[in-house]
Protein backbone atom coordinates (compact mmCIF):
# COMPACT_ATOMS: atom_id res chain seq x y z
CA UNK A 1 0.00 0.00 0.00
CA UNK A 2 1.68 3.45 -1.04
CA UNK A 3 1.66 5.96 1.90
CA UNK A 4 0.39 9.25 1.74
CA UNK A 5 2.72 11.98 0.56
CA UNK A 6 4.61 14.48 2.68
CA UNK A 7 5.08 17.98 1.01
CA UNK A 8 7.35 20.16 2.09
CA UNK A 9 6.30 24.07 1.85
CA UNK A 10 7.24 26.00 -0.88
CA UNK A 11 10.99 27.61 -0.34
CA UNK A 12 12.88 29.99 -2.84
CA UNK A 13 13.02 28.97 -6.41
CA UNK A 14 16.07 26.74 -6.75
CA UNK A 15 19.00 27.51 -8.42
CA UNK A 16 18.82 26.57 -12.61
CA UNK A 17 21.61 24.40 -14.06
CA UNK A 18 21.68 25.97 -17.31
CA UNK A 19 26.03 27.37 -17.36
CA UNK A 20 26.63 24.09 -19.84
CA UNK A 21 24.06 25.35 -22.47
CA UNK A 22 25.75 29.07 -21.97
CA UNK A 23 29.20 28.31 -22.15
CA UNK A 24 28.33 26.19 -25.44
CA UNK A 25 25.36 28.72 -26.55
CA UNK A 26 27.48 31.66 -26.48
CA UNK A 27 30.93 30.21 -26.53
CA UNK A 28 31.17 29.05 -29.31
CA UNK A 29 29.51 31.69 -31.74
CA UNK A 30 32.67 33.81 -29.85
CA UNK A 31 35.25 32.10 -30.08
CA UNK A 32 34.49 31.91 -34.45
CA UNK A 33 34.11 35.94 -34.73
CA UNK A 34 37.75 35.58 -32.81
CA UNK A 35 38.96 33.17 -35.16
CA UNK A 36 37.32 34.59 -37.82
CA UNK A 37 38.53 38.25 -37.24
CA UNK A 38 41.99 37.06 -36.52
CA UNK A 39 41.76 35.47 -39.91
CA UNK A 40 41.00 38.46 -41.26
CA UNK A 41 43.83 40.65 -40.00
CA UNK A 42 46.27 37.40 -40.96
CA UNK A 43 44.95 36.87 -44.15
CA UNK A 44 44.72 40.37 -46.50
CA UNK A 45 43.20 37.93 -49.57
CA UNK A 46 39.93 36.60 -47.96
CA UNK A 47 39.69 39.46 -45.15
CA UNK A 48 36.08 40.23 -46.51
CA UNK A 49 34.98 36.88 -46.44
CA UNK A 50 36.56 36.99 -42.88
CA UNK A 51 34.96 39.55 -41.31
CA UNK A 52 31.78 38.94 -42.71
CA UNK A 53 32.12 35.19 -41.00
CA UNK A 54 33.18 37.44 -37.49
CA UNK A 55 30.05 39.82 -38.15
CA UNK A 56 27.79 36.29 -38.59
CA UNK A 57 29.34 34.84 -35.35
CA UNK A 58 28.89 37.47 -33.04
CA UNK A 59 25.35 38.46 -34.39
CA UNK A 60 24.56 34.62 -33.44
CA UNK A 61 25.66 35.06 -30.42
CA UNK A 62 23.73 37.75 -29.43
CA UNK A 63 20.42 36.88 -28.56
CA UNK A 64 22.58 35.07 -25.59
CA UNK A 65 22.82 38.64 -23.87
CA UNK A 66 19.30 39.43 -24.24
CA UNK A 67 18.07 39.85 -20.38
CA UNK A 68 14.61 40.90 -19.06
CA UNK A 69 12.33 43.13 -21.40
CA UNK A 70 14.24 42.95 -23.75
CA UNK A 71 14.45 38.97 -24.00
CA UNK A 72 10.41 39.02 -23.73
CA UNK A 73 10.42 41.15 -26.38
CA UNK A 74 12.38 39.55 -28.87
CA UNK A 75 11.56 35.93 -27.53
CA UNK A 76 10.42 34.08 -30.35
CA UNK A 77 13.61 34.87 -32.12
CA UNK A 78 15.65 34.07 -29.38
CA UNK A 79 13.71 30.53 -28.90
CA UNK A 80 14.08 29.62 -32.53
CA UNK A 81 17.99 30.29 -32.27
CA UNK A 82 18.40 28.33 -28.78
CA UNK A 83 15.87 25.22 -29.91
CA UNK A 84 18.13 24.93 -32.70
CA UNK A 85 21.33 24.94 -31.00
CA UNK A 86 19.97 22.68 -28.17
CA UNK A 87 18.64 20.52 -30.50
CA UNK A 88 21.80 20.30 -33.11
CA UNK A 89 23.75 19.41 -30.45
CA UNK A 90 21.34 16.51 -29.01
CA UNK A 91 22.85 13.71 -31.57
CA UNK A 92 26.14 15.12 -29.88
CA UNK A 93 24.97 14.93 -26.28
CA UNK A 94 22.99 11.22 -26.66
CA UNK A 95 26.82 10.26 -28.26
CA UNK A 96 28.43 11.09 -24.75
CA UNK A 97 25.36 9.30 -22.58
CA UNK A 98 24.13 13.25 -21.53
CA UNK A 99 21.04 13.40 -23.25
CA UNK A 100 19.47 14.57 -20.22
CA UNK A 101 21.87 16.57 -18.74
CA UNK A 102 22.45 18.74 -21.98
CA UNK A 103 18.69 19.24 -22.24
CA UNK A 104 18.03 20.17 -18.28
CA UNK A 105 21.19 22.70 -19.51
CA UNK A 106 18.56 24.16 -22.05
CA UNK A 107 16.22 24.20 -19.81
CA UNK A 108 17.48 25.42 -16.59
CA UNK A 109 19.05 28.47 -18.93
CA UNK A 110 15.73 28.98 -20.19
CA UNK A 111 14.20 28.98 -16.54
CA UNK A 112 16.95 31.57 -15.78
CA UNK A 113 16.09 34.02 -17.94
CA UNK A 114 12.10 33.83 -17.47
CA UNK A 115 13.05 34.02 -13.98
CA UNK A 116 15.11 37.36 -14.48
CA UNK A 117 12.20 38.63 -16.86
CA UNK A 118 9.41 38.04 -14.70
CA UNK A 119 11.01 38.96 -11.07
CA UNK A 120 10.70 42.50 -12.56
CA UNK A 121 7.29 42.64 -13.09
CA UNK A 122 5.51 39.38 -12.07
CA UNK A 123 3.24 37.66 -14.77
CA UNK A 124 -0.78 38.28 -14.56
CA UNK A 125 -2.32 35.42 -16.69
CA UNK A 126 -0.24 32.46 -15.86
CA UNK A 127 -1.44 29.03 -17.36
CA UNK A 128 -0.05 25.48 -15.56
CA UNK A 129 0.34 22.79 -17.51
CA UNK A 130 0.67 18.81 -16.36
CA UNK A 131 0.98 15.74 -17.85
CA UNK A 132 -1.61 13.36 -17.25
CA UNK A 133 0.75 10.64 -15.70
CA UNK A 134 1.21 12.45 -13.00
CA UNK A 135 -1.91 10.74 -11.42
CA UNK A 136 -1.82 6.95 -10.15
CA UNK A 137 -2.59 4.23 -12.99
CA UNK A 138 -4.65 2.30 -10.90
CA UNK A 139 -6.75 6.14 -9.83
CA UNK A 140 -10.73 6.29 -11.96
CA UNK A 141 -10.99 9.50 -10.82
CA UNK A 142 -11.99 11.98 -13.58
CA UNK A 143 -9.61 14.69 -13.42
CA UNK A 144 -9.02 15.15 -16.99
CA UNK A 145 -12.92 16.50 -17.35
CA UNK A 146 -12.97 18.09 -13.73
CA UNK A 147 -9.87 18.29 -11.74
CA UNK A 148 -12.19 18.33 -8.57
CA UNK A 149 -13.25 14.49 -9.04
CA UNK A 150 -9.91 14.08 -7.37
CA UNK A 151 -10.78 12.48 -3.52
CA UNK A 152 -7.41 14.00 -2.53
CA UNK A 153 -5.98 10.97 -1.05
CA UNK A 154 -2.78 11.59 -1.12
CA UNK A 155 -1.39 9.48 -3.16
CA UNK A 156 -0.13 11.51 -6.06
CA UNK A 157 0.50 15.04 -6.70
CA UNK A 158 -2.66 16.10 -8.34
CA UNK A 159 -4.09 16.36 -4.57
CA UNK A 160 -1.41 18.41 -4.01
CA UNK A 161 -2.07 20.34 -7.27
CA UNK A 162 -5.53 20.78 -6.64
CA UNK A 163 -5.43 22.14 -3.02
CA UNK A 164 -3.19 24.81 -4.28
CA UNK A 165 -4.75 25.64 -7.83
CA UNK A 166 -7.97 25.93 -5.80
CA UNK A 167 -6.70 28.24 -3.28
CA UNK A 168 -4.39 30.24 -5.28
CA UNK A 169 -6.99 30.17 -8.34
CA UNK A 170 -4.07 29.32 -10.63
CA UNK A 171 -5.76 28.38 -13.85
CA UNK A 172 -4.09 25.06 -15.08
CA UNK A 173 -4.59 22.11 -17.40
CA UNK A 174 -3.85 18.13 -16.97
CA UNK A 175 -3.48 16.91 -19.82
CA UNK A 176 -2.91 13.22 -21.86
CA UNK A 177 -1.25 14.92 -25.35
CA UNK A 178 1.43 17.15 -25.80
CA UNK A 179 -0.54 18.77 -28.85
CA UNK A 180 -3.59 19.13 -26.74
CA UNK A 181 -1.28 21.24 -24.60
CA UNK A 182 -0.02 23.39 -26.86
CA UNK A 183 -3.48 24.38 -27.95
CA UNK A 184 -4.67 24.81 -25.18
CA UNK A 185 -1.71 27.32 -24.08
CA UNK A 186 -2.39 29.01 -27.25
CA UNK A 187 -6.02 29.35 -26.69
CA UNK A 188 -5.27 30.74 -23.22
CA UNK A 189 -2.97 33.50 -24.56
CA UNK A 190 -1.12 33.25 -21.33
CA UNK A 191 1.96 35.86 -20.08
CA UNK A 192 3.73 32.84 -18.90
CA UNK A 193 3.46 29.23 -19.02
CA UNK A 194 4.48 26.92 -16.03
CA UNK A 195 5.55 23.49 -17.24
CA UNK A 196 5.70 20.24 -15.69
CA UNK A 197 6.68 17.13 -18.08
CA UNK A 198 9.66 14.32 -18.90
CA UNK A 199 12.49 16.32 -20.41
CA UNK A 200 12.52 15.50 -23.69
CA UNK A 201 8.78 17.02 -23.87
CA UNK A 202 10.39 19.55 -22.29
CA UNK A 203 12.78 20.40 -25.45
CA UNK A 204 9.67 19.81 -27.34
CA UNK A 205 7.14 22.41 -26.12
CA UNK A 206 10.25 24.85 -25.92
CA UNK A 207 10.57 24.48 -29.59
CA UNK A 208 7.37 24.53 -30.66
CA UNK A 209 5.79 27.64 -28.42
CA UNK A 210 8.69 29.57 -28.71
CA UNK A 211 6.42 32.99 -28.42
CA UNK A 212 5.11 31.94 -25.21
CA UNK A 213 7.54 32.09 -22.15
CA UNK A 214 7.88 28.80 -20.67
CA UNK A 215 8.75 28.13 -17.02
CA UNK A 216 9.71 24.46 -16.91
CA UNK A 217 10.21 21.45 -14.21
CA UNK A 218 10.84 18.15 -15.37
CA UNK A 219 9.17 15.15 -14.13
CA UNK A 220 11.23 12.12 -12.29
CA UNK A 221 10.41 9.28 -13.87
CA UNK A 222 10.93 6.71 -10.92
CA UNK A 223 8.16 4.17 -12.57
CA UNK A 224 9.53 4.81 -15.96
CA UNK A 225 8.51 6.81 -18.62
CA UNK A 226 4.51 7.72 -18.65
CA UNK A 227 3.53 5.60 -15.58
CA UNK A 228 3.16 6.99 -11.91
CA UNK A 229 5.28 9.92 -12.61
CA UNK A 230 5.98 12.52 -9.99
CA UNK A 231 7.62 16.15 -9.49
CA UNK A 232 8.44 18.52 -7.10
CA UNK A 233 5.32 20.03 -6.44
CA UNK A 234 7.18 23.09 -4.11
CA UNK A 235 9.19 23.53 -7.06
CA UNK A 236 5.92 24.35 -8.79
CA UNK A 237 4.32 26.28 -6.20
CA UNK A 238 7.53 28.54 -5.95
CA UNK A 239 7.90 29.56 -9.10
CA UNK A 240 3.73 30.70 -9.03
CA UNK A 241 4.56 32.14 -5.98
CA UNK A 242 7.78 33.96 -7.50
CA UNK A 243 7.11 35.00 -10.53
CA UNK A 244 2.88 34.99 -10.69
CA UNK A 245 0.54 38.16 -9.53
CA UNK A 246 -1.20 36.54 -6.33
CA UNK A 247 -5.09 36.07 -6.90
CA UNK A 248 -5.79 34.30 -3.75
CA UNK A 249 -8.93 34.53 -2.17
CA UNK A 250 -9.70 36.07 1.35
CA UNK A 251 -9.48 33.30 4.09
CA UNK A 252 -13.00 33.92 5.12
CA UNK A 253 -14.02 32.88 1.09
CA UNK A 254 -11.95 29.76 1.14
CA UNK A 255 -13.96 26.48 1.90
CA UNK A 256 -12.47 23.13 3.20
CA UNK A 257 -11.83 20.84 0.18
CA UNK A 258 -10.86 17.65 1.22
CA UNK A 259 -13.66 14.62 0.77
CA UNK A 260 -12.98 11.59 2.57
CA UNK A 261 -12.32 8.79 0.22
CA UNK A 262 -9.00 6.85 -1.69
CA UNK A 263 -8.32 6.40 -4.94
S1 LIG B 1 -7.66 10.50 -5.87
FE1 LIG B 1 -5.56 10.19 -5.10
S2 LIG B 1 -4.53 8.92 -6.66
FE2 LIG B 1 -6.39 9.77 -7.61
S3 LIG B 1 -5.72 11.65 -8.62
FE3 LIG B 1 -6.43 12.25 -6.58
S4 LIG B 1 -4.57 12.21 -5.27
FE4 LIG B 1 -4.09 11.07 -7.17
Amino acid sequence: MKEPRTLAGPGPLPDERGVLFLLVRRGIPLALAVISFSAATLHGAARGWWILAGVGALAAAWPSFLRGQAFLRNRTAIMRQDTLWANALLPLARWLGQEEAWILAFCGYNNLRVREAFLAQRAKRALILLPHCIQMSRCKAGILDDLQACYDCGLCPVGDYMNAALLNRWEGRITNRSHKAYREAREYRPDLVVAVSCTDRLLKGLTKMPELPCYVIPLSLAHGMCVDTDFNAPHLFSAMETLVEPRRLPARDIQKLRRDGIA
